[in-house]
């Protein structure tokens, strides 16, 4: 093995810290020897930390109605092909009653930036859930709001709240993004969440156009100072009809390195292995956990409604009914030795970084 991938991947064993320069190094000497030595480490610690246990998050895709034009979107404004759809109350909640029949603990409510969604409607719903379900979890992924709007949210009853950084690189930023967003609003966003006092998840597309290694140890350095409470990264990948149809996808060779790198960066970091995982890999999703993740987010959304929640093409799982995918999950998990539990799936926070 190489001396010098041996002494950085030591060192982040040993530091939970890279550099800019070392996780540089990393990322653009991605070997398969070194791959297999990070996720060895990596499932190492997310054992210490969480066995085998994998959290499972139930995803309702409540709207797709967006004002937002992201270069790489499949359900931006601009996106004609698209036939939007808002969920009801009373249809949200038949998503939860499923899956807290199922099993599920936590409810990811996500959805385009859709103003019809204020604070009011959406605190209502999050407190009728929280209401008839008061063991559960509920995460937000709803995009950017004002400080007052997340405070509303969190005292609704809103426990955690996704919002992925998407790239800690300004200049990328803008290479991925129309003009009318701005870096430093989506980087306020994620503090105040913090500040407020939501678990807060983060995370990049891995192989976005114009990436460059130097983008990417800087999202990992991101990661490193922040210490998220969840991350999620999954790989670029192409949606039709977008700016960005006809860029590559990103692989899942350099997903799963990444994964590994993160959660050693983060040991405790509630890491899902994403559905784009799962799509461009048919065992992406247990590749994930292989290399160091620990959660999984099926689908709750009625059938009806999955296929037009298309970030990019070919997603998976579009078709099958929520009880289905559940099996299949607890089936693939349990023939790589990994368990579904049926738990709000906290974080587990080492006592040195508490
Ligand atoms: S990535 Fe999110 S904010 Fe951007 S266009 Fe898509 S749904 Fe809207």
């Amino acid at each position: 093995m190489d001396e010098k991938l041996f002494s950085i991947i030591d060192s982040l064993e040993q530091n939970r810290r890279l550099s800019f320069e070392e996780l540089t190094w990393l990322v653009s000497h991605r070997s398969v020897e070194g791959a297999m030595l990070l996720a060895k480490k990596a499932a190492a610690v997310r054992d210490s930390i969480y066995g085998r246990d994998v959290f499972v998050r139930g995803l309702i895709e409540f709207s797709n109605i967006c004002k937002n034009d992201c270069l790489y979107c499949g359900i931006r404004k601009s996106q004609t092909a698209c036939q939007r759809y808002r969920l009801t109350e009373p249809q949200i909640m038949l998503c939860c009653q499923q899956g807290y029949a199922l099993g599920f603990r936590t409810f990811v409510l996500q959805s385009g930036e859709d103003g019809w969604f204020t604070d009011e409607r959406l605190c209502q719903i999050v407190s009728h859930i929280k209401t008839e379900y008061p063991d559960c979890a509920i995460t937000l992924s709803v995009g950017e709001r004002s400080r007052e709007s997340y405070q509303k949210l969190f005292d609704a009853g809103a426990d955690r709240y996704l919002l992925r950084h998407e790239t800690a690189t300004k200049s990328h930023y803008e290479k991925i993004h129309p003009k009318e967003m701005s870096f430093d609003h989506r980087m306020q966003c994620i503090q105040d969440l913090r500040d407020i006092g939501y678990d807060v998840g983060i995370g990049m597309m891995v192989g976005a156009p114009y990436q460059t290694p130097e983008d990417l140890a800087r999202d990992l350095l991101f990661i490193e100072d922040f210490r998220p409470e969840m991350c999620g990264i999954g790989p670029f990948i192409p949606a039709a009809g977008t700016p960005f149809a006809h860029f590559p996808a990103g692989t899942l060779e350099e997903t799963l390195y990444l994964l590994s790198i993160i959660r050693l960066l983060v040991p405790d970091v509630l890491l899902p292995a994403t559905t784009a995982l799962g799509t461009i890999d048919p065992l992406g999703r247990e590749k994930g956990m292989q290399a160091g993740a620990n959660v999984v987010m099926p689908n709750l959304s009625p059938v009806q409604v999955r296929k037009k929640y298309m970030l990019y093409d070919n997603k998976i799982c579009t078709g099958e009914e929520s009880a289905q995918c559940r099996n299949c999950l607890d089936l693939r998990m349990d023939k790589i030795g990994y368990t579904i539990v049926s738990d709000r799936g906290d974080i587990r926070r080492e006592k040195s970084h508490v």
